[in-house]
């Protein structure tokens, strides 16, 4: 079996390897769905994360991954709350 040819939109929002600041990765992004899926496969079970600018289809060829990004990443306001925890006052 062929690997799936990659989504073009991918190429065109350059998604890509994530930075070691995670506040630029996907798993901070505003667009990402964590755990979207869920897949019961020979393998035991697996859980795939989603993009709503990428898109939610159940192919895996949707499938993102909390420590790429892309060059439309927008911090979550979550992300952001969570972050200024850390923040010295
Ligand atoms: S917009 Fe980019 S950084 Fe945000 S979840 Fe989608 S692919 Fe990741």
């Amino acid at each position: 079996m062929g690997s799936l040819p990659r989504l073009k939109i991918k190429d065109e929002l350059r998604y890509r390897k994530g930075s070691t600041n995670e506040t630029e990765n996907c798993r901070a992004c505003a667009y990402f769905k964590k755990e979207f899926y869920e897949f019961h496969r020979e393998d035991g079970r697996q859980v795939e994360h989603r993009c709503e600018l990428i898109g939610m289809g159940e192919s895996r060829r949707y499938r993102v991954r909390e420590d790429y990004k892309c060059n439309r990443q927008k911090p979550s306001m979550e992300w952001l709350s969570q972050f200024k925890k850390f923040q010295p006052s």
